[in-house]
């Protein structure tokens, strides 16, 4: 019986400590309240602290009147839910790129699980680092094209496994992030670019989700701070995370977003976002490349806790505001997430199988609007 199998299924879940249940959160700006303890939140992926600014929505609502404010499209883009707001973003987004053209989404998992089964058949090879985020392997699930993992950054491999293959299949795509989820290290997309450039057929796919609004002197992520934005093929990026919004872009080649718009099933088959969001994106975005401030205190905060990890003994491969304590055992690991807790940081333990075997970690994910008076407390209370 189907019952009997989900009942047994849930059952082994709880034995090995693999059980998910949403957490009866409540939030109080920058802080969250859980069980009656209120705490710092540290597992935040609003990198600026633009979420929880009040003064920025109320500027916001004073651009909005009953008229404007839509919080339905009612429809796919390609019926009748194209309202203009969407083109004027996309040509706000194509403009900050400097490409050709962008697309819009209603999610980083729309993007990724969509883009990648449109542009490949069974004559392209996927090459994806090993870390990428779960999106991106649905994606390549959902394609025919056959698929090679590499090591995690492992360039020489990944130039070994071209040189291996260019010649069988017609296309190849790289994969990777810019940030990754989990390390919070960063993938050298200027070597990708190279590498990529030395062969006629290879195209290049780089996930921003955790760098836009975050990196470059605009905040459009690693691409930019690497100067390599026109070398992207497939430039995505989420406005979930450090652009308090909802929704993820593409910016590409006019030819590019034309054959997504014909061929992308995540696309084509849902209803686009409301309007009023893609409002309060456009509107964020144009504050973008003012915010360099935060983008430098993310960044003083993240090296100071990092730096602290290292010198307690902790081995931390981290270049961002992501900064994983790797603790080792995943007993041993929940212990001490559940002692910065009780001290006012809500900070949550990582186990396999989100990372490997023998690297359970608590996984800090910094944001703007922590003081540095706050990580010299979390410092205090982490012991080597
Ligand atoms: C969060 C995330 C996504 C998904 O983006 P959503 O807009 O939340 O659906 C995709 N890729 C990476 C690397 C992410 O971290």
């Amino acid at each position: 019986m189907i019952s009997d199998h989900i009942n047994q299924e849930l059952l082994t879940l709880k034995e090995k400590k693999n059980y998910r249940s949403l957490p009866p959160l409540i939030h109080d700006g920058r802080n969250v309240i859980l069980n009656g303890q209120r705490m710092v939140n540290l597992s935040s992926n609003d990198y600026l602290g633009l979420a929880n600014n009040i003064s920025l929505r109320k500027e916001f609502l004073k651009t909005i009147t009953p008229e404007t404010f839509l919080p339905t499209s009612s429809s796919s883009r390609l019926l009748t839910g194209n309202f203009t707001d969407y083109q004027e973003l996309e040509q706000q987004l194509a403009a900050m790129f400097g490409t050709e053209s962008a697309l819009i989404f209603n999610s980083g998992y729309h993007a990724n699980t969509g883009i990648l089964p449109a542009v490949s058949n069974a004559q392209t090879l996927i090459l994806a680092d090993k870390l990428v985020h779960a999106s991106l392997i649905d994606g390549i699930r959902l394609s025919s094209a056959k698929c090679i993992r590499y090591r995690h950054n492992d360039l020489s491999q990944l130039q070994r496994l071209i040189s291996e293959n260019h010649n069988a299949y017609e296309q190849i795509i790289i994969v990777t992030e810019s940030i990754f989820s989990m390390d919070g290290d960063e993938a050298d997309l200027h070597a990708l670019v190279q590498l990529k450039k030395s062969y006629s057929n290879i195209l290049l796919y780089v996930d921003e989700a955790h760098a836009f609004g975050v990196r470059g002197d605009n905040g459009l992520g690693c691409a930019e701070e690497q100067n390599c934005i026109n070398d992207i093929d497939f430039l995505v990026g989420t406005f979930g995370k450090a652009i308090a919004s909802a929704g993820a872009y593409i910016a590409c080649r006019q030819v590019i977003r034309e054959y997504l718009i014909n061929k992308m099933r995540t696309f084509i088959f849902t209803t686009a976002l409301p309007p009023i969001n893609i409002q309060w994106t456009s509107w964020i975005l144009e504050q973008l490349p003012s915010l360099q401030e935060k983008r430098t205190h993310l960044l003083r905060i993240s090296n100071k806790l990092k730096t602290a990890l290292v010198d307690k003994g902790y081995n931390c491969p981290s270049v961002s505001h992501i900064v994983p304590m790797i603790v080792g055992a995943s007993e041993n690991t929940i212990c001490k997430a559940e002692e910065i807790q009780r001290k006012g940081f809500y900070a949550l333990p990582v186990r396999p199988p989100t990372v490997p075997e023998g690297t359970s970690r608590i996984r800090f994910s910094l944001t703007a609007d922590i003081t540095e008076h706050e990580i010299d407390q979390l410092i205090k209370l982490i012991n080597g």
